[in-house]
């Protein structure tokens, strides 16, 4: 039997709480966007995160890509502490982390050539970048090397994603962290996105954080998943078994609302009212205000993470319970 993969990224206890505050620097309002989250990446894997949105998944895009400091926690890449932004080994270190953002013309500048956007992280790194090198890029991404010479205004939604996938790799990544990848593109071309970022993770090893509210794409490119509610996570585990048997009732309740055509499938679970602000969480289980199973002990009581399954854990009372029983 194989052993288990590698372990690339690791997270630890991560929080991240923005503060606002008073002149004298007293805390007045402090909004717990991640509030405590592990997980594990491993190398070649796509590792789902997923929620609604607010559940704080994009937070934690920006917290693995440095992009917010930390409040708390621990985020160790190759079982290195990257933790810190002012570390400069840990800056050396999350080079070898990018990120692909959601929105491609918002994520590249619109004055500047394609050229000029490829060469910039190595412009930023002081690093000697040649012709060959940009070429390469372009074809990595499927786009020939005629695409230097044009301004973002004269490509398609789907050629700028490309190029911003080709900026990600200029830094020979090893992980990269794809928030909505697809989300602004159209149908078909989300396909073939996806298409060429399954392409890539085979050809380069790499590993990919997904972040996405579209559990279909989950469904096809991850092999684990992570599905978050007001900075928590709910339930973990591989795609398969998460995907076959949901145990947390928010779990359910979103897989209930993927259309698929399926005469099997489960009835249709609609959470009642909105996710609570997370200026404002509610006590015990934060999920209890919607959940459709929720006791009285749930109000007062935080779930601890229980194992359901092999490498399946859920953060439910109800679970917590059959697994006593
Ligand atoms: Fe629902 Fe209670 Fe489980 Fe929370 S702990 S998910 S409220 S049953």
């Amino acid at each position: 039997m194989e052993g288990k993969a590698e372990v690339v990224l690791q997270v630890e206890g991560l929080k991240k709480y923005f503060d606002k505050k008073n002149l004298r620097g007293r805390v007045l309002k402090r909004v717990r966007a991640v509030d405590g989250i592990d997980f594990e990446v491993l190398r070649g894997e796509s590792f789902g995160l997923v929620g609604e949105s607010g559940c704080g998944k994009s937070t934690t895009a920006m917290l693995l890509s440095g992009l917010y400091p930390l409040t708390e926690g621990k985020i160790a890449f190759n079982g290195m502490d990257i933790s810190s932004l002012k570390d400069p080994q840990a800056r050396e270190r999350r080079k070898k982390i990018q990120m692909v953002f959601q929105d491609p013309a918002a994520s590249i500048d619109p004055r500047m050539k394609i050229r000029t956007t490829l060469a910039e992280p190595y412009r930023i790194q002081k690093k000697p970048v040649t012709e060959e090198m940009l070429d390469t890029l372009l074809k990595t991404v499927s786009l020939d090397e005629t695409y230097k010479d044009r301004y973002p205004h004269e490509l398609s939604g789907g050629q700028k994603q490309r190029v911003g996938i080709a900026r990600a790799l200029a830094m020979d990544p090893q992980v990269i962290i794809l928030d909505e990848p697809t989300s602004a593109l159209d149908v078909n071309v989300q396909a073939q996105i996806i298409n060429l970022l399954d392409r890539i993770k085979r050809e380069k090893g790499l590993s990919y954080v997904l972040i996405t509210h579209d559990l279909s794409v989950v469904r096809t490119v991850c092999e684990r998943v992570a599905v978050m509610y007001l900075g928590k996570i709910m339930e973990q585990g591989p795609v398969d078994r998460v995907f076959a048997n949901p145990v947390h009732p928010y779990t359910q309740a979103l897989f209930s609302n993927i259309p698929v055509l399926d005469e099997e499938k489960p009835e249709r679970i609609i959470l009642q009212g909105d996710v609570p602000s997370p200026r404002d969480i509610p006590s015990g289980c934060r999920f209890h205000p919607r959940c459709p199973r929720a006791t009285a002990r749930c109000a007062s009581e935080e779930p601890q993470i229980v194992q359901v399954g092999p490498e399946h854990t859920v953060s439910c009372l109800l679970a917590q319970e059959e697994r006593h029983e």
